[in-house]
């Protein structure tokens, strides 16, 4: 492989990483679950017009229940706001396992 081409090929995939980067789906805060707690972390609300709520897939609630819980629908929401780098990083966890973006950090 000539340089030219490894350089083409370099290039090309941090355009790549940079495009998927800027056009990830995110949590909407202004949709936020009326049931959160105040803070950084927080789950949209199933409502949100955008059709991209929580879907009650039970991923975040299961993998860190001292975080998140679920309202009477299933629904989820932050019920306790994580404090150590480790808890936060429990929660990063279940954002990014999030199939819907529906958990955002930038409350
Ligand atoms: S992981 Fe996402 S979709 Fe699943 S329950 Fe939690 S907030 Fe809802």
């Amino acid at each position: 492989m000539s340089k030219m081409t490894l350089c083409f090929f370099v290039i090309r995939t941090c355009l790549v990483g940079a495009i998927r980067l800027y056009y990830a789906p995110m949590a909407n805060p202004k949709n936020k679950h009326p049931k959160n707690v105040s803070g950084s972390f927080y789950c949209t609300d199933p409502d949100d017009k955008s059709g991209e709520g929580c879907i009650a897939c039970n991923i975040c609630y299961s993998g860190a229940p001292e975080f998140f819980a679920e309202d009477d629908s299933g629904n989820a929401y932050v019920k306790k706001q994580p404090l150590t780098p480790e808890e936060i990083t429990l929660c990063e966890e279940q954002m990014d396992a999030c199939p819907v973006s529906s958990i955002g950090k930038n409350g």
